[in-house]
């Protein structure tokens, strides 16, 4: 018998009887297809063994998918060890690490049954339903394809299914594992097209213009072409009938190796630093290092040459990064030092793609994976380092059905590999920096920046002051310190980043008679006006409506916007500096495939003078042209119903400030804000980490949250509130019984552990489903932890139409 991991939000594993045909196969790492209830589901094999006395009453397993372990048994300890520390169920759990695309899907067919062989053979049946019987003959068709046969042996299949001479069966989709392939567009001759230009070409100009492009581009992939000239799809057919070009399918051609970086000479820092991760990799043990070093001093530098040297020895690495789109510049360098012996994973990857480079890496050609949060999955059994840079970045959290944070897996993958873990930035997340002061963990500092550039100069201007010389309803977007300082920049010929954490055009439409603001009908959350599109929508459901007219609150005033977005400000921008070449980058802009690194490059490359951006453009790049950097509204993430708001603002802050003065001319930052005093804002100006961290700590202490107390984060939500809230009272009740008789052997209640709620979340209503939670918090790690493993024991009981989600290490609590 063996053990199977179910995706199904139970604590258990289940055990199945292996049938005689599947007893070569079934072995632990394979995923394998199972009867559950009434349904199908697939699975991971966990273990297997022998019981004879039970076997013969388990229900037996349907087909082994896999033909090799797709998980280790290393890996699979460690996705169970992580499932339990986060209340996960360990189904859920291996199910999110296993790779994508690769398991043949079961859908309903059709077949011809004993009895409809029979009659084929005979030639017994009539016309109409021979077609259906001889389209059949060869094997099983989908119902779909059946169809096609027309309306009437639809008909008559419905007969054949009734005589049971036709029966469903289950049909294997082979796994869509095709290699992946691009299509290339390659010009003619030069002279060709110099001629057609010349000629033909001359009357239509859109052609022409697509020829002339190729003609300095040489080949380019098409869809490069579609991004640059929309609806190129029917300029290229046009071209290619002329003979002016020609597409080719061809296999992506892996991106070039850039030539071989020259390697500068570390600084004694450096030095000092790579020598402690190296140690610890020769003596292959685990240990966790903070590199903390200020933006551009020098930490990637560190990884490249740590990661060369482990690469040396025969050994293979992990590199994880924050959201890989906004890291373009990591990779670049690592593609630049490394080559062919990278596999970048990243969810933005077909699955055909990201399949590829798993087996690249299982296979042991590529020996460094690079990528996001689930990277960490990455089959690598020879692990010599892992790194995780931009430690403290909130998307390292998952956030859906296995909560696990990388830092948690990371450290789980180096300690099983015995390897070290290097965790780099310049605003160490407070767990981090704790963990550090209680020597948990080794802190490397780099505290200058290479080549002694200094760190910007920080300017903060207070916005109330600023507001009170404007007339009573105008609106202030750009300070006069922002504006003499942007134009400043841009008469030297300097690059400016704009930084607005906020996308769209205004964060609400605002009333000014009434104060009434336009919220989302499903989410309870207010709506954000897009001027492109003009419409108003939901951040959080997507739901749109077109903006009103009146003001829906009081029926009369007119609607005014108020507050602004990064349209708005590119806007503003657009109107004081009408000859600078803006970009705006943000949520929006970068949906699509390509765009956001193309618009980084832009700036790297002097294309842009000024760009305008949420917090994808505060991430890591390194911009030598960048002179300017204003945060328009520092403030924005201040005040949000999260312990960790003035954490989050300091990190960003100094991101967005690390931007600037990375060439040789220095740097200058401007922060706007309604609070100059507040100690995240304070000491980003000093670029004073170290006394941050010490306020923030004591906050933190005060209050018991982590990392000097535990927090576990209860959701509670459903479509009927009352249901909804009394779920939530039942588990708040739980886990007070849970706690009690301790309470009581401390003479009353306990200060140490509190339990807050149930109230409604901060977004009360997401969704169209209620929303409650239930904080549980205290010193005590071992018995808050109990509380919560109470509660989540206790949730599935529950109504069908109520979800319970129980996170005992909450990054975003909204
Ligand atoms: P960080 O990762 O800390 O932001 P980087 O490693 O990106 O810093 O270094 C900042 C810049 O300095 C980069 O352009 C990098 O190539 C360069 N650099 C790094 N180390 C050295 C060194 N020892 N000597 C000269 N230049 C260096
Ligand atoms: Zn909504």
């Amino acid at each position: 018998m063996v053990e199977v991991a179910l995706p199904v939000p139970v604590h258990a594993l289940f055990d199945y009887r292996v049938p005689l045909a599947l007893a070569a196969d079934a072995e632990p790492g394979r995923r394998v297809r199972v009867p559950f209830g009434t349904r199908r589901l697939v699975g991971v094999i966990v273990s297997r063994r022998s019981e004879p006395g039970r076997e013969r009453s388990l229900r037996a397993l349907e087909r082994v998918l896999d033909p090799e372990p797709v998980l280790s048994a290393s890996m699979m300890r460690i996705l169970r060890d992580a499932a339990e520390d986060v209340l996960c169920p360990p189904g859920l759990a291996l199910a999110a690490a296993t790779p994508p695309g690769s398991v043949p899907r079961a859908r309903a067919g059709l077949a011809l049954t004993p009895l409809g062989r029979e009659a084929l053979a005979r030639g017994a049946a009539e016309p109409r339903s021979r077609r259906v019987l001889e389209a059949l003959a060869d094997g099983p068709r989908s119902r779909h394809a059946l169809r096609r046969l027309g309306p009437q042996a639809t008909r008559a299949l419905r007969t054949l299914e009734r005589e049971r001479l036709v029966a469903t069966v289950t049909l294997e989709d082979q796994p869509r594992t095709r290699a992946p392939s691009v299509r290339v567009v390659v010009p003619a001759a030069r002279p060709a097209l110099q001629a057609a230009l010349a000629g033909p070409l001359a009357r239509a100009p859109r052609q022409a213009e697509l020829v002339r492009h190729l003609a300095d581009a040489g080949e380019t992939p098409l869809p490069a072409l579609r991004e640059r000239f929309p609806g190129a799809t029917a300029r290229v057919r046009a071209l290619a009938e002329r003979g002016l070009l020609r597409v080719e399918e061809r296999a992506p051609a892996r991106p070039p190796v850039a030539p071989a970086e020259a390697e500068p000479r570390l600084t004694p820092e450096q030095e000092a630093a790579l020598a402690a991760v190296l140690e610890v990799a020769e003596q292959r043990r685990f240990e966790a290092l903070l590199l903390h070093g200020v933006t551009g001093s020098g930490k990637t530098e560190v990884y490249l040459r740590a990661l060369a040297r482990v690469l040396e020895q025969g050994r293979q690495a992990l590199v994880l990064v924050p959201e890989i789109g906004l890291t373009h510049q990591l990779v670049a360098r690592l593609r630049a030092r490394f080559g062919d012996r990278l596999a970048v994973l990243h969810s933005g990857l077909r699955p055909g793609e990201r399949l590829a480079e798993w087996r690249r890496l299982r296979a042991g050609e590529a020996p460094i994976a690079v990528g996001a949060r689930s990277a960490l999955f990455a089959p690598l059994e020879n692990l010599g380092l892992v790194v995780m840079d931009e430690e403290h970045d909130a998307s390292y959290k998952n956030q859906e059905g296995f909560r696990y944070h990388a830092r948690d897996l990371a450290a789980r993958r180096a300690r099983a590999a015995g390897c070290p873990l290097v965790m780099g930035t310049a605003t160490p997340s407070l767990e981090t920096r704790f963990a550090a002061e209680r020597g948990a963990m080794r802190r490397l500092v780099l505290p200058h920046r290479i080549g002694g550039r200094p760190l910007p100069a920080v300017e903060i201007v207070d916005l109330a002051a600023e507001r009170a010389l404007l007339p009573r309803g105008r609106k202030l977007v750009l300070s006069r310190a922002l504006r003499v300082a942007l134009g400043a920049t841009l008469a030297e010929g300097g690059q400016a980043i704009l930084f607005l954490n906020r996308r769209g055009f205004s964060t609400r439409i605002f009333c000014f008679d009434c104060g009434h603001a336009e919220r989302c009908k499903h989410c309870d959350i207010s709506l954000v006006f897009h001027a492109t599109e003009q419409e108003l929508r939901c951040h959080y459901c997507d739901f749109t409506v077109p903006p009103p007219e009146l003001c829906s609150g009081c029926g009369a005033g007119p609607t005014a916007l108020l507050g602004i977005g990064t349209e708005r400000l590119e806007e503003e921008v657009r109107t004081l500096f009408p000859e600078a070449r803006i970009a705006r980058l943000d949520r929006d802009t970068a949906s699509r495939r390509g765009r956001a690194e193309r618009t980084l490059a832009d700036l790297a490359a002097g294309r842009l003078d000024v760009l305008v951006g949420t917090q994808m453009v505060a991430l890591g790049h390194d911009f030598p042209g960048v002179r300017l950097v204003g945060v328009v509204a520092a403030d924005l993430g201040l005040h949000l119903p999260d312990f960790r708001a003035a954490e989050r603002t300091f990190q960003l802050l100094t991101q967005a400030a690390g931007r600037a003065g990375r060439g040789h001319a220095p740097g200058r930052v401007i922060v706007q804000t309604f609070v100059p005093d507040h100690y995240a804002i304070r000491t980003v100006r000093e670029h004073d980490y170290e006394t941050f961290y010490r306020e923030e700590m004591a906050q933190r202490g005060a209050l018991g949250y982590p990392p000097l107390g535990t927090l576990v984060h209860v959701l509670i939500s459903g479509p009927d509130v009352e249901r909804t809230e009394s779920v939530a009272r039942r588990l708040a009740d739980q886990a007070r019984r849970v706690l009690e008789p301790e309470a009581k052997d401390q003479a009353g209640a306990s200060p140490d552990v509190e339990i807050l709620g149930p109230g409604p979340a901060p977004i009360a209503r997401l969704r169209d489903r209620h929303r409650f939670q239930l904080l549980l918090k205290g010193r005590d790690d071992t018995r808050v932890r109990a509380a919560a493993r109470a509660i989540a024991r206790e949730a599935p009981s529950g109504p069908r139409d109520v979800r319970v989600q129980v996170d005992p290490n909450p990054v975003h609590m909204l």
